[in-house]
């Protein structure tokens, strides 16, 4: 058996590279000429596997990668990755060697979590380059910018100590927005409060290379929120909105994962039989059942159980009772064309990952991360 047989035995998913360039070309156009291209990979780059999708990134022309937690930017450095890499989390201090070591550049949130970071590099006679985060309105991580005009002094106080720590490289500064897709208010006010942040800043003497506060609905729907860089996460893999997908959007962005498994037995079971665990599903009629090697140790939700239908020879095949841990039963009695054991199905597509979001009343994004660490990951490129 070759190695291609082995990993496509069971289920798997195909990450189409060439898809991932598209959607650079595509999303480098809506970009403010002038701002700094950042491909987002935190989470396994959504899923689509971290390293070979950051390679992509870099040779398709993005300025910027970021993570969410430090090992994934060392990571990252091994694999050859030279371009600069943001890390978006809170940072442990005791990551502090690894930032140094592997060049990673830190998101800071705090006066205390950057003076524990400058402790460290300052002893070393080292740096660390970081961007200041301001919280606008999420409620996350970042500086609180207030309301009235006193606090506001005193934050901007406390960011100017920030940066001027020992060892400390203030580089950029960055918000994140709560509800882009959907509340144009207040989206608009964390725009507004951000650039007067910044205002406050600039009249403290401080000024920052790089500013940025979009990711991808942000930079699709406010042009004005672009600054210096947009943060692309999301519409790098093949959707315009988290929600609705490429539904009704104008960008061609092509997904880029499909998650496929191979039919293990088609059977023959008479009306009445009922399906898996806890008979949730009686057979209303003569079937023709196929056994997935597919369940929700795979990334199949459970909650998708009598709720989802895979592809089978194109057809749609409603999953018949529940979703075990490594098997699916899916109605193939409608398929036209014959089914046996070793045919393909799609189990997740461009349409069906929308429609599994919304059944399982998730987002896009839950459900690209879902596919676990025993799928293994193939990749096409042309
Ligand atoms: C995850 C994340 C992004 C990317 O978000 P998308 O909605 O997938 O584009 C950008 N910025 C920050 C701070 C994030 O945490």
């Amino acid at each position: 058996m070759n190695e291609l047989q082995v990993t496509t035995s069971r289920t798997w998913a195909e990450i189409n590279l060439d898809e991932l360039e598209h959607n650079v070309k595509v999303l480098r156009k809506i970009l403010n000429p002038d701002a700094k291209f950042l491909a987002v990979c935190k989470a396994n780059a959504y899923g689509h596997g971290l390293t070979d999708c950051a390679k992509k990134f870099q040779a398709c022309g993005a300025d910027w990668l970021a993570v969410a937690a430090v090992p994934e930017g060392v990571k990252l450095r091994e694999a050859g990755i030279t371009i600069p890499i943001l890390c978006l989390g809170q940072t442990n201090p005791d990551m502090a060697p690894l930032i140094c070591e592997y060049d990673i550049t830190q998101a800071v949130g705090s006066l205390e979590n950057g003076q524990t970071l400058s402790n460290f590099v300052a002893v070393q006679k080292k740096s660390i380059k970081i961007h200041v985060k301001i919280d606008t309105g999420m409620s996350r991580t970042g500086f609180y910018w207030p309301e009235n005009n006193k606090d506001k002094e005193q934050t901007a106080l406390e960011i100017k100590k920030l940066c001027s720590l020992p060892g400390l490289e203030a580089e950029g500064i960055f918000t994140h927005f709560a509800a882009a897709d959907d509340d144009e208010n207040f989206t608009a006010f964390q725009i507004k409060k951000f650039l007067e942040a910044n205002e406050y800043l600039k009249n403290l003497g401080l000024s920052f290379k790089l500013k940025h506060a979009a990711a991808s609905e942000g930079i699709l729907k406010y042009p004005e929120a672009h600054l210096n860089m947009g943060r692309f996460g999301l519409v790098l893999y093949g959707y315009a909105s988290t929600v609705t997908g490429n539904e009704g959007s104008d960008l061609d962005l092509h997904p880029v994962m499909k998650v496929k498994s191979k039919i293990t037995a088609v059977r023959k079971l008479p009306a009445g039989a009922t399906i898996s665990y806890g008979r949730t599903y009686k057979l209303k009629r003569d079937s023709l059942i196929a056994v997935l090697p597919v369940g929700y140790a795979d990334g199949l939700f459970r909650t998708l159980s009598n709720n989802f239908s895979v592809k089978i020879h194109d057809t749609l095949c409603p999953i018949l009772g529940r979703v075990c841990m490594d098997m699916t039963m899916a109605d193939v009695t409608d398929v036209k064309e014959e089914v046996k054991a070793g045919d393909v199905a799609t189990i997740f597509d461009g349409d069906l990952i929308p429609l599994a979001a919304k059944n399982a009343g998730t987002i896009i994004h839950e459900i690209v991360c879902s596919p676990s660490q025993r799928v293994p990951r193939v990749y096409l490129e042309k």
